[in-house]
């Protein structure tokens, strides 16, 4: 039952021991797409597993990314999130909500231009940065 589970099933391919608590934070990180923040798992995940500490939470999301089984995501200089869809997509964040979108059809460039060349790429992110159609239409309403 265990060996079908995504979130163990993950953990094993990205070469991490799948102790219960780990698994309870990526399994977390797959069903909320919300790319909540340590502060943000962490009360929810203690509601389910009481021992849980933000420090174990801060160092296991660290671990996750350099695994490359979650993305850090430093779109908002006040606010580190994470984001357990590792497939490449782009993210758009929101200036007036904070939220952090997916967009899922974009995807940081491939192809090497000749200034990078000899560089390994280990990580590559595509931000952008705007208003979203939610705001937007808040904002209208304000204005009429
Ligand atoms: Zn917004
Ligand atoms: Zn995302």
């Amino acid at each position: 039952m265990m060996n079908t589970d995504p979130a163990y099933k993950k953990l094993i391919e990205c070469g991490i021991r799948p102790s219960i608590q780990r698994i309870e934070i990526l399994r977390y990180l797959l069903t909320h797409h919300t790319h909540p923040t340590v502060d943000e798992i962490f009360v929810d995940l203690k509601k389910r597993v009481p021992t849980v500490s933000r420090t174990t939470i801060y160092n296991t999301l660290r671990m996750f990314s350099e695994k490359g089984a979650a993305f850090m995501i430093t779109i908002d200089e006040h606010r580190v999130c994470y984001d357990g869809t590792t497939e490449p997509h782009a993210h758009f964040y929101c200036k007036h909500c904070g939220k952090v979108y997916d967009f899922h059809e974009m995807q940081p460039p491939r192809n090497v231009t000749s200034d990078m060349e000899g560089f390994h790429i280990e990580d590559a992110q595509l931000y952008y940065k705007g208003i979203c159609p939610a705001c937007q239409h808040t904002e209208e309403k304000k204005i009429s």
